[in-house]
């Protein structure tokens, strides 16, 4: 298989995060790709290639360009204001109570970008998990990239591609950024596939989280459908989408289906819920598949509580490559650092159907060398 990467994402270089108000060491940080970099390179069965350009275009057909345009200055703005800050995070947000009773046009007229950095942050974002620093956008614009390259390698004939982005994508909503993701990977890869083939896409998303970006993005849309598994958002991040009753509205009724799964959740039970959504995915009458890939869902990461073991990936592989269609597989979320590569190594193979042939240790400590 092809491996897209891009050392673009080293710039994204966070080392501090806040949670519920804390600032404690960053989750996603640079060591998560150069794990799973270093581990495919050692398995000497995927070949790595450099993504190639594809500018704005297949951006703006997903997202706002305000919010493309806020992440491409935010850092200039932070400096050109003065802020003595590592980085920029949001407090504020514009909560729609806050506006309760006013029309709708007013509404329109009065929640608008102001200037403060922090306020544009807030303004553009869901939440204070993702940090942005000087490196940020360009990282961001090179995982889109590297996203669409994987795109252009199936367009091509390849049965599958796999692209190691870094940020994540797919917390990103149309107009939103959050959830360490800035530009949704997964979304403007499955519109740009619609867009070259006028073929309809499946996304599945296999990240420990609900995808909410790519279901807010697809939620109208009959020629995109988006399936995922995830934690029920009862408990877990997002909190506020992502249950079982979320279906999609007009074109878009019927095509989203979401699958949340309790605490603790197992192998099996996970493999249950696999195949599920499997029968969601081929319904579907297109070739590709576009895979958001999280291995949050590990046994111990340290955000996640499912109790998902390395094996059990090769098998999800497997089934996911079993059903035929060709795949582009972009990674998303997983913060187990000492397990990725061996995860991302199981679940790549399976999907080749090629057998596991787990390393003596596990992996863990075994493709250790980090950069950034
Ligand atoms: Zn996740």
């Amino acid at each position: 298989m092809q491996v897209v990467y891009s050392p673009a994402h080293l710039a994204h270089d966070i080392t501090v995060e806040t949670f519920m108000g804390m600032p404690i060491p960053a989750n996603e940080v640079a060591e998560r790709a150069e794990r799973i970099r270093t581990a495919l390179e050692a398995d000497g069965g995927f070949q790595f290639v450099e993504p190639t350009q594809h500018g704005e275009g297949p951006i703006t057909a997903v997202h706002d360009p305000g919010l493309v345009r806020f992440l491409e200055v935010a850092w200039s703005e932070v400096r050109r204001q003065g802020l003595p800050r590592p980085f920029l995070t949001a407090d504020t947000y514009p909560n729609r109570r806050m506006f309760e009773g006013m029309s709708a046009d007013a509404v329109a007229a009065l929640a608008r970008e102001p200037e403060h950095a922090a306020g544009r942050a807030g303004f553009w974002s869901l939440d204070s998990a993702a940090p942005l620093v000087a490196g940020t956008y360009p990282a961001a614009r090179a995982a889109v990239d590297v996203a669409l390259t994987a795109v252009d390698l199936v367009l091509a004939g390849a049965t599958a591609a796999y692209g190691l982005c870094r940020p994540p994508g797919h917390h990103a909503a149309r107009s939103m950024y959050g959830g360490y993701c800035f530009l949704n990977n997964a979304a403007i890869a499955a519109e740009a596939i619609v867009r070259a083939t006028g073929e309809r896409v499946a996304i599945l998303d296999v990240d420990y989280h609900h995808g909410n970006g790519s279901q807010q993005i697809f939620w109208r849309r009959g020629d995109v459908r988006y399936v995922s598994i995830h934690a029920d958002p009862d408990r877990a991040y997002p909190y506020f989408l992502g249950r079982a009753d979320e279906t999609g509205e007009g074109d878009g009724a019927g095509e989203n289906l979401n699958i949340p799964l309790r605490a603790g959740a197992t192998n099996e039970e996970y493999l249950d819920a696999l195949n599920r959504a499997l029968e969601a995915i081929v319904a579907v009458p297109g070739s590709m598949v576009v895979v958001s890939l999280g291995f949050d869902t590990y046994g111990l990461d340290p955000i996640g509580d499912f109790a998902l073991t390395t094996d059990v990936y090769h098998e999800v592989g497997r089934r996911v490559g079993a059903t035929g269609r060709r795949l582009v597989i972009l990674q998303e979320g997983g913060y187990h650092r000492p397990s990725l590569g061996e995860n991302a190594r199981a679940w790549l193979r399976g999907a080749e159907g090629r057998p596991f042939d787990p390393l003596p240790s596990g992996g863990f400590g075994e493709h250790g060398a980090v950069a950034g």
